[in-house]
């Protein structure tokens, strides 16, 4: 007996294009073949000790063992509040501009359902964190991509957005430093963010996953330093990649109190917040020493240097990337984003992410994350020197 019709709105989810693509993968592996997969962005070390030490003694505690609250323990925000000061010189309210998050995921999410009703419109970065589309699709609102232009430094072009869009625009999601592109923010991008979003009213959501792994010196900021940014957005920060704590979801949403009361009301009819353990723990990787990360960037930098040194020699045309865990190129002459793909897995048993997979603007481009053990990457790196070049 078939079972109940699912929702309109889960059809209306565009299907996943790269289920032939994993039935190779598959049928590969079943055939003894060693795959080495560059595709997905899941940091492979282990979350920093002093984490997991705060975390063993958070849990140990019977006082966090029941419901949390939707808005957070103290410990958590006043955590959030300090390092925003000290690392990005933003002051944040600790009692009404800063809430935990289950993820950002859940997040970018949730913030659709709190701000857009059907037919509204959700500016998304394109290519971009596939949850900028599909959380609006799921809030019977509507998706519209800003295409990230490679000459505008992978920014949106703010004023090639067609006014009725702009219109019936609700909320935008920007993201720097920018998976899947790398790049980081360009100079004045933000201020401009920040006029289109008072002009037409849009709620600014600035998704920060990556702003503790940059390279070469560079320092991202926070969107909230940008003068004016809390009056018209709020920015996710998450743990989960600079931090290696993707199992763990912790994040937070900060900026705008009245934006971040709105998603509080939201939460409080859908989940319980977030474990108590987990905020505590959140709070001392915030409050914990620089050493950490700075050898975590240096053991990605050197893997990306690997990866762009490969790339070049087989006539790739790349740059560097500043920030994030990837590194983003366009694909070679008379290739698509999918057939390149499927060329280095024939040849190299290699996966690399497909561009088009991060919306229509990535179609020509490819992905590679760095976040596989160095002797791996360097066993990839040489299969892709000796078969493609
Ligand atoms: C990985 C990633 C996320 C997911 O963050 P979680 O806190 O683990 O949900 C969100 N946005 C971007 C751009 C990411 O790359």
């Amino acid at each position: 007996m078939p079972i109940a019709e699912p929702s309109k709105r889960l059809g209306g989810m565009p299907p996943y294009m790269f289920a032939q693509l994993e039935q190779r993968i598959a049928e590969k592996k079943a055939a003894g073949i060693d795959v080495i997969s560059l595709g997905i962005g899941d940091p492979d070390r282990a979350t920093y000790p002093y984490i997991v030490e705060a975390m063993q003694n958070a849990v140990a505690d019977p006082a966090t063992h029941q419901y949390p609250s939707n808005r957070g323990g103290t410990v958590f925000r006043e955590a959030f509040a300090s390092f925003y000061d000290t690392r990005f010189g933003v002051a944040i309210d600790a009692e009404t501009e800063v809430i935990p998050a289950i993820g950002a995921k859940e997040c970018i999410y949730n913030v659709c359902f709190a701000f857009m009703d059907p037919g509204d419109v959700a500016l998304a970065s394109d290519p971009g964190y596939p949850v900028y589309t599909g959380g609006p699709i799921l809030a019977n609102g509507v998706p519209e991509v800003m295409p990230l232009v490679p000459e505008l430094g992978f920014a949106p072009d703010l004023e090639a957005i067609p006014a009725e869009t702009a219109a019936k625009a609700k909320l935008m999601f920007v993201n720097y430093p920018n998976n899947p592109t790398g790049a980081v923010v360009p100079e004045g991008f933000f201020e401009r963010v920040i006029e289109f979003a008072r002009e037409h009213e849009v709620l600014v959501v600035h998704d920060n996953a990556y702003s503790e792994t940059t390279y070469d010196g560079y320092v991202a900021p926070s969107f909230l330093a940008t003068p004016g940014a809390k009056e018209v957005g709020v920015e996710v920060f998450s743990l989960s990649k600079g931090y290696n704590m993707t199992g763990w979801r912790c994040a937070a949403i900060l900026g705008n109190a009245d934006a971040i009361r709105e998603y509080w009301r939201l939460k409080t009819n859908i989940d319980s917040g977030l474990f108590d353990a987990v905020q505590l723990a959140g709070a001392a990787a915030l409050l914990g020493p620089p050493e950490p990360l700075r050898e975590q960037n240096e053991i990605y930098l050197r893997r990306r240097d690997l990866v762009v040194g490969a790339l070049r020699e087989i006539g790739v045309d790349v740059t560097a990337p500043k920030g994030t865990i990837y590194v983003w190129a366009p694909v070679p002459e008379g290739h698509t984003s999918t057939s390149f793909v499927e060329l280095v897995l024939e040849e190299a048993a290699v996966v690399i992410s497909p561009g088009s997979m991060y919306g229509p603007s990535g179609e020509g481009f490819f992905r590679i994350s760095l976040t596989t053990p160095d002797d791996r990457i360097e066993e990839a790196v040489a299969r892709m020197r000796e078969h493609l070049a």
